[in-house]
């Protein structure tokens, strides 16, 4: 027997024990800088497989929150019932939205709604569609079409538009 298979033999025959006793001197406190190297290297060598562990976990607290909100902002959109949860978002109806939004980011919106216990003034849940159309105030097409059969005001319509509607 060659000697590298020789010891590749015995590596492997004692891969265990040799593990342990690898593991033994990196913890030993006088070995703090190799170790500390050592960690180094591996988060270099697994850096893309540790993001995407880190991705996916932050994805999936970000979807039980947005479950959250729209169980808590009444399941459906306001204006046209759609209740696809991929196309819910929320809408600051006071139109203040912008910098505060801003200020925030979009999944922190989310957050701070929670903190403030789900405020209902100023915040309702809209499809995107109803979302972009009324962005710049603008009534939703719905509103013209009469089809909206739910008790919470229309996207986009102030109070004053909401009167000559009904009347
Ligand atoms: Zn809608
Ligand atoms: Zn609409």
């Amino acid at each position: 027997m060659i000697r590298s298979e020789y010891s590749r033999a015995w590596y492997h025959a004692n891969r265990e024990r040799v593990l342990a006793r690898r593991k033994e001197l990196l913890l030993r406190p006088e070995n703090r800088v190799k170790r500390d190297t050592y960690m180094q290297k591996y988060v270099e060598r697994n850096r893309e497989a540790l993001e995407t562990r880190k991705q996916s976990w932050s994805q999936r607290r970000f979807s039980d929150l947005k479950t959250e909100v729209i169980a808590a902002y009444g399941g459906r959109c306001v204006c046209c019932g759609v209740d696809e949860p991929r196309l819910l978002t929320i809408d600051h109806s006071n139109r203040d939205g912008k910098e505060h939004r801003k200020q925030l980011g979009r999944k922190n919106v989310y957050q701070f709604l929670k903190e403030q216990g789900w405020p209902q003034d100023g915040y309702r849940l809209l499809c995107i569609s109803c979302n972009w159309v009324t962005r710049y105030g603008e009534p939703c097409p719905h509103v013209e079409q009469d089809a909206w059969v739910f008790a919470a005001p229309p996207c986009g319509v102030a109070e004053a538009t909401l009167e000559i509607v009904n009347a």
